[in-house]
């Protein structure tokens, strides 16, 4: 493995993972403040009490803020499947980018090719299954966008980080699904969490990550048809997780 080359900016602000808590999630987050420099700022000040494991800068540039085995503090209030402290047993990405707040924008070429390079390594050292490759919003829909629509899931996904829907066969599902007994069912089943979090929130979310073109508008067929592709990709990514061994 080549390692790409990382910048140390320690941040105090991390604890240990608790006995026996294996790492299986990457969260991927973006900054949203008004620089990379801010941010970094922030994420290494003791008084903010938050923190993510790295930062990637527009240009490419990759900081380290907290080792891999500690326990860095990205997550915050959400749930993702069964899992409830996300941070115990997640890494987190923080990808600069000034956010719905201060002026969203796409993610440049440089920052997607250093971003896809580290979770790359990062899915090489901890056994995390391409359905817990996840954003901020998918843990907590109730609070958080990030990274956001304009984040490139898909191409993300073509190299080989995180799930995205394959190609649809013209399956017909009929008319508009009912959102609280087939759509929320589904969603719940990929790994939103919908104790306290709006039917409406968790689509929300699952449309930015994996269906942006429909930010927005209601579910469709075409939501129901993506929901159980990645469900059954998941299953299957599950059912041959224990014969993986150690992977790549
Ligand atoms: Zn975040």
């Amino acid at each position: 493995m080549n390692p790409m080359p990382i910048h140390d900016r320690p941040s105090p602000n991390h604890g240990p993972r608790p006995d026996g808590a294996a790492v299986d999630i990457l969260v991927l987050h973006y900054t949203g403040m008004v620089s990379a420099q801010a941010a970094l700022d922030r994420l290494c000040d003791e008084a903010a009490q938050v923190s993510a494991h790295y930062l990637v800068e527009e240009d490419g540039t990759v900081w380290r803020l907290v080792a891999e085995d500690r326990r860095a503090w990205h997550a915050g209030r959400g749930a993702w499947g069964h899992v409830r402290d996300v941070n115990s047993r997640s890494i987190g990405v923080e990808i600069v980018n000034p956010g719905h707040e201060f002026g969203y924008r796409p993610f440049p070429a440089a920052q997607m090719r250093a971003v896809t390079d580290l979770c790359r390594d990062i899915l090489g050292r901890w056994p995390i299954p391409p359905g817990n490759v996840i954003a901020h919003s998918d843990m907590a829909p109730d609070r958080k966008r990030d990274p956001g629509e304009l984040f490139d899931w898909q191409a993300l996904a073509r190299a080989g980080v995180g799930l995205w829907p394959r190609t649809g066969d013209g399956a017909h599902f009929g008319g508009p699904p009912a959102v609280e007994t087939v759509v929320a069912p589904l969603l719940s089943r990929l790994g939103y969490d919908l104790d306290g979090v709006g039917v409406a929130q968790a689509l929300t979310a699952f449309q930015r990550h994996w269906h942006p073109d429909a930010l927005g508008k209601p579910a469709d067929t075409e939501t129901i048809r993506r929901l159980n592709d990645l469900i059954a990709q998941t299953d299957v990514a599950n059912s041959t997780a224990g014969l993986a061994g150690s992977r790549e």
